[in-house]
């Protein structure tokens, strides 16, 4: 075992930056561009997006030229004390490099412009979150998508029937309306859907509102609470797909589709009209040609049978 985890270390060679920051920035799609040269000649992979309302990203890189990245932002008065959530990897975690300008971070289309700036839910530390939402009558909302709920999410936290973040407006005013007066935690992956989605919950009314600093990711590393209270794994947009939370009560929520068993790998079907993502068991993905359903693999055969 010590020999496993020394050799992790070595080939520990790569790191995954997770970050992002709200700022204004001119010029997104110029920016976009010089950007993209930069993280190119560093031989960075990964998805950035550059809006007028700042930047978020995610990509991997050889230690070396992902802390050159970092202290190049760092020293670029507009991300100056951006937070970067750093893991060590063996390799790459995306195929390629994409640095896209967009109207905004996080499509969240309200009617109304959100500055997180401006107005949004007050930041708890890992320690706070952790003391809040064991208090009762707290009211957990997960500000991630159905999908990413399924595969972890915090005990007891709602999960919002939304397969996209533009989803959460209407989910809100349908499901909460009631709950204005309720103390309201929110979390998401590393906190910058949270910081437009409390803005838009004290916009709609809500008056107590906080919301986890640095999201899950933050959270699982926390050498205090090291992941208590979360159930399952954090969903990832990128080749990992999950990473580990709880250290110290490990469970998986999510099902096998097909048989029920408790499994989190976490497939996409290979029929490739379909391509759903669904939690498959080994045993299954076999069974199944790792399709989704009965016709996804009868449309497989047929395209995989020789006319
Ligand atoms: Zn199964
Ligand atoms: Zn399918």
């Amino acid at each position: 075992m010590l020999d496993a985890s020394s050799e992790v270390e070595s080939l520990g060679e790569y790191l995954v930056l997770i970050y992002y920051k709200y700022v204004r920035i001119e010029e997104p799609e110029a920016y976009a561009s010089e950007h993209f040269t930069f993280c190119k000649s560093l031989g960075a992979r990964g998805r950035i997006i550059i809006s007028h309302e700042g930047i978020n990203g995610t990509l991997s890189a050889r230690a070396e030229e992902a802390d050159q990245y970092m202290r190049s932002m760092n020293d670029d008065p507009r991300f100056t004390g951006m937070v970067f959530k750093i893991d060590k990897v063996n390799d790459h975690v995306f195929r390629k490099l994409f640095v896209r300008a967009k109207p905004e971070l996080v499509t969240f289309r309200v009617d109304r412009e959100l500055d997180p700036n401006q107005l949004t839910g007050k930041k708890l530390t890992p320690t706070e979150f952790f003391e809040t939402a064991s208090q009762e009558d707290v009211l957990i909302i997960d500000a991630r998508s159905d999908y990413e709920y399924d595969l972890g999410h915090f005990r007891g936290a709602i999960r919002p029937n939304v397969r996209t973040f533009r989803e959460f407006p209407d989910w809100v005013r349908d499901n909460l309306s009631d709950f204005k007066d309720k103390k309201i935690l929110t979390y998401c992956t590393g906190g910058i859907r949270c910081e437009k989605f409390t803005g838009f919950l004290l916009h709609e009314g809500f008056q107590d509102v906080a919301q986890l600093e640095g999201g899950i990711l933050t959270y699982a590393k926390d050498p205090e609470i090291r992941g208590r209270m979360f159930d399952g794994k954090c969903y990832v947009f990128d080749e990992r797909i999950s990473v580990p939370v709880n250290q110290v009560e490990e469970e998986v929520v999510s099902k096998c589709l097909h048989c029920g068993t408790p499994s989190d790998r976490y497939i996409n079907c290979t029929w490739d009209d379909c391509h759903v993502q669904h939690f498959s068991c080994p045993e299954c993905s076999i069974l199944m040609n790792g399709a989704c359903s009965v016709q996804c693999m009868e449309q497989l055969d047929l395209a995989l049978s020789p006319l």
